[in-house]
Protein backbone atom coordinates (compact mmCIF):
# COMPACT_ATOMS: atom_id res chain seq x y z
CA UNK A 1 0.00 0.00 0.00
CA UNK A 2 1.73 3.26 -1.06
CA UNK A 3 -0.32 5.31 1.10
CA UNK A 4 1.33 3.43 4.15
CA UNK A 5 3.92 4.66 6.38
CA UNK A 6 5.21 1.41 7.14
CA UNK A 7 5.13 -0.16 3.68
CA UNK A 8 6.99 2.93 2.52
CA UNK A 9 9.50 1.85 5.22
CA UNK A 10 9.87 -1.89 4.62
CA UNK A 11 9.86 -0.83 0.46
CA UNK A 12 12.83 1.36 1.41
CA UNK A 13 11.55 4.69 0.20
CA UNK A 14 11.22 5.91 3.29
CA UNK A 15 14.49 5.36 5.50
CA UNK A 16 14.89 4.02 8.78
CA UNK A 17 17.26 2.63 11.25
CA UNK A 18 17.28 -0.78 10.63
CA UNK A 19 18.04 -3.71 13.74
CA UNK A 20 16.76 -6.52 11.54
CA UNK A 21 15.49 -7.24 8.00
CA UNK A 22 14.95 -10.26 6.38
CA UNK A 23 12.37 -11.53 3.22
CA UNK A 24 9.25 -11.57 5.40
CA UNK A 25 10.09 -8.84 8.68
CA UNK A 26 11.58 -5.36 9.16
CA UNK A 27 12.69 -4.81 12.38
CA UNK A 28 13.66 -0.38 13.00
CA UNK A 29 14.43 1.93 15.74
CA UNK A 30 11.48 4.00 16.97
CA UNK A 31 11.74 7.73 15.34
CA UNK A 32 9.79 9.14 18.88
CA UNK A 33 12.01 6.19 21.93
CA UNK A 34 9.62 5.69 24.72
CA UNK A 35 12.67 3.80 26.01
CA UNK A 36 16.69 3.44 25.73
CA UNK A 37 15.56 0.66 23.44
CA UNK A 38 12.61 0.71 21.25
CA UNK A 39 12.38 -1.33 18.09
CA UNK A 40 9.16 -1.93 16.05
CA UNK A 41 9.04 -5.20 14.57
CA UNK A 42 6.99 -5.43 11.12
CA UNK A 43 6.04 -7.77 8.47
CA UNK A 44 6.35 -6.52 5.04
CA UNK A 45 2.98 -7.69 4.02
CA UNK A 46 0.41 -4.83 4.70
CA UNK A 47 -1.95 -6.01 7.57
CA UNK A 48 -3.86 -2.87 9.18
CA UNK A 49 -4.09 -4.46 12.58
CA UNK A 50 -4.12 -7.37 15.00
CA UNK A 51 -8.24 -7.02 14.10
CA UNK A 52 -7.47 -8.12 10.23
CA UNK A 53 -5.80 -10.95 11.37
CA UNK A 54 -7.06 -14.79 9.54
CA UNK A 55 -6.45 -18.03 10.35
CA UNK A 56 -4.04 -18.02 7.31
CA UNK A 57 -1.54 -15.59 9.22
CA UNK A 58 -0.94 -18.34 12.38
CA UNK A 59 2.62 -19.24 10.83
CA UNK A 60 3.38 -15.60 10.23
CA UNK A 61 2.65 -14.45 13.42
CA UNK A 62 4.84 -17.56 15.04
CA UNK A 63 7.58 -16.13 12.85
CA UNK A 64 7.06 -12.62 14.20
CA UNK A 65 7.23 -13.60 17.88
CA UNK A 66 10.59 -15.40 16.82
CA UNK A 67 11.65 -12.62 15.00
CA UNK A 68 11.17 -9.88 18.09
CA UNK A 69 12.74 -12.45 20.37
CA UNK A 70 15.83 -12.47 18.10
CA UNK A 71 16.24 -9.09 17.81
CA UNK A 72 15.55 -8.61 21.47
CA UNK A 73 18.42 -11.48 22.12
CA UNK A 74 20.95 -8.98 19.89
CA UNK A 75 19.98 -5.88 21.27
CA UNK A 76 20.72 -7.36 24.60
CA UNK A 77 17.75 -6.91 26.31
CA UNK A 78 18.13 -9.83 28.27
CA UNK A 79 18.76 -11.03 31.24
CA UNK A 80 17.32 -7.74 32.70
CA UNK A 81 13.66 -8.19 30.45
CA UNK A 82 11.85 -6.47 27.91
CA UNK A 83 8.40 -5.65 26.94
CA UNK A 84 6.54 -6.14 23.87
CA UNK A 85 3.24 -4.50 22.91
CA UNK A 86 1.13 -4.52 20.04
CA UNK A 87 -1.68 -1.73 19.85
CA UNK A 88 -5.03 -1.73 18.15
CA UNK A 89 -7.65 0.54 17.51
CA UNK A 90 -7.92 4.26 18.62
CA UNK A 91 -8.37 3.46 22.46
CA UNK A 92 -5.07 1.71 22.39
CA UNK A 93 -3.38 4.06 21.25
CA UNK A 94 -2.79 2.51 17.57
CA UNK A 95 -1.69 5.27 15.15
CA UNK A 96 -0.13 3.74 11.99
CA UNK A 97 -2.38 1.27 10.84
CA UNK A 98 0.03 -1.21 9.89
CA UNK A 99 0.97 -4.27 11.99
CA UNK A 100 3.82 -3.92 14.51
CA UNK A 101 5.10 -5.13 17.58
CA UNK A 102 6.61 -3.05 20.21
CA UNK A 103 9.59 -4.22 21.57
CA UNK A 104 11.04 -2.13 24.47
CA UNK A 105 13.98 -2.34 26.92
CA UNK A 106 16.64 -0.81 28.72
CA UNK A 107 14.94 0.85 31.80
CA UNK A 108 12.31 -0.66 34.26
CA UNK A 109 8.85 -0.67 32.56
CA UNK A 110 6.10 0.19 35.16
CA UNK A 111 2.39 -1.64 35.07
CA UNK A 112 -0.04 -1.73 34.50
CA UNK A 113 0.50 0.57 31.31
CA UNK A 114 -0.66 3.78 30.76
P1 LIG B 1 1.42 2.95 17.43
O1 LIG B 1 1.12 4.24 18.17
O2 LIG B 1 0.64 2.88 16.12
O3 LIG B 1 1.30 1.72 18.26
O4 LIG B 1 2.96 3.05 17.07
C1 LIG B 1 3.45 3.74 15.98
C2 LIG B 1 4.88 4.05 16.27
O5 LIG B 1 5.51 4.44 15.08
C3 LIG B 1 5.08 5.21 17.26
O6 LIG B 1 5.81 4.76 18.39
C4 LIG B 1 5.83 6.25 16.45
O7 LIG B 1 6.81 6.95 17.21
C5 LIG B 1 6.46 5.43 15.35
N1 LIG B 1 6.67 6.15 14.11
C6 LIG B 1 5.78 6.97 13.48
N2 LIG B 1 6.30 7.43 12.34
C7 LIG B 1 7.56 6.88 12.24
C8 LIG B 1 8.60 6.99 11.26
O8 LIG B 1 8.48 7.67 10.24
N3 LIG B 1 9.74 6.29 11.50
C9 LIG B 1 9.92 5.53 12.63
N4 LIG B 1 11.08 4.90 12.76
N5 LIG B 1 8.94 5.40 13.56
C10 LIG B 1 7.78 6.07 13.36
ZN1 LIG C 1 1.29 -0.99 5.32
Amino acid sequence: MSDCLFCEIAAGRIPCRQAYADSEFLAFHDINPQAPTHVLIIPRRHIASTAELKPADEPLLGRLLLTAARVAADLKLMPAGYRWVINCGPEAGQSVPHLHLHLLGGRRLDWPPG
